[in-house]
């Protein structure tokens, strides 16, 4: 009688139908045919080609943890907002993190470029609305692009969008006035669904309605960054073009990644030019 070859003490009806060594019943796999031991069915798994997604990046858990991350960091920034003023610390974290375009400007006594991004994780704690909807929007926006995309290049795409917001704030908005919200960061996502969906032959009807309908939202509604959402959706559709049309093969990561970094020393060089601009309030 055959034992099995994992199990001497067990005795084994069958054998592997690859290495041929008897199996007992706890160690056959069920193959198509016939029955596999566990070591040809590790072997077979790491010989099988890395699945991967239409933009070249393999097939996860599909868990948007990148997503999820951001959101609570903006939530826990917002709740730090609300607070520290009430501290009597003297801390305040709006006034230390938001972004005006003096802040990167020659004449300003305090330069703090540093804060083109940190201002994109917090949100007017005045109005429960502007992170509500951010966050909403970066849920269900960021569950489709993240996984498509990859963690590493989802995290460029909301670094450059947001940095592409503050850009355009540079270059549009008072010098003075100080701006804060993820809106840059969700706009790029919202280009980078449209591009992604072309280049994957889907409906972009929707999305274009998406959009346009929050583009004359935040024309209309006082208050609202409308220069940071254009930047950010210029941003974000830019990195989604150089993901989705860098030539396949194998130095496609490489090229995509050529891209990315193109496109984060124009915007460094932009800001370079903006702040020489930024006019000296009078
Ligand atoms: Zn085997
Ligand atoms: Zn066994």
């Amino acid at each position: 009688m055959n034992l099995c070859y994992r199990h001497p003490d067990r005795p084994a009806y069958v054998q592997c139908q690859r290495c041929s060594r008897p199996v007992c019943p706890e160690c056959q796999v069920q193959a198509p045919v016939g029955v596999h031991c566990p070591e040809c069915v590790e072997e077979a798994r790491r010989r099988r080609p890395a699945q991967r997604t239409q933009f070249g990046t393999p097939v996860g858990s599909g868990r948007p943890t990148v997503t999820y991350t951001v959101i609570a960091l903006c939530v826990v920034m917002y709740l730090l907002q609300l607070a520290s003023p009430r501290l009597g610390l003297g801390l305040d974290v709006t006034g230390a993190l938001a972004y005006a375009p003096a802040y990167t400007s020659d004449w300003f006594p305090s330069f703090e470029p540093w804060r083109m991004l940190t201002a994109t994780v917090l949100h007017s704690p005045s109005s429960a609305m502007h992170i509500l909807f951010n966050m909403m929007a970066l849920l269900f926006v960021g569950r489709v692009i993240e996984p498509a995309v990859g963690a590493a290049r989802y995290v460029a795409v909301l670094l450059l969008s947001a940095f592409g917001g503050s850009v355009a704030v540079l270059f549009l908005t008072d010098p003075l006035t100080p701006t804060v919200g993820a809106s840059g960061a969700v706009f790029g996502l919202f280009g980078a669904l449209f591009i992604l969906s072309r280049a994957s032959g889907a409906e972009t009807g929707g999305i274009v309605a998406l959009v346009a309908v929050n583009m004359v939202v935040s024309f209309l509604v006082p208050n609202i960054s409308w220069q940071g959402h254009l930047g950010g959706l210029v941003a974000g559709a830019l990195c989604a073009l150089v993901i989705a049309r860098a030539p396949r093969g194998k130095s496609r990561r490489l090229w995509q990644w050529a891209g990315i970094t193109g496109i984060a020393l124009v915007l460094i060089a932009l800001t370079a030019v903006g702040s020489t601009m930024v006019a000296f309030p009078v």
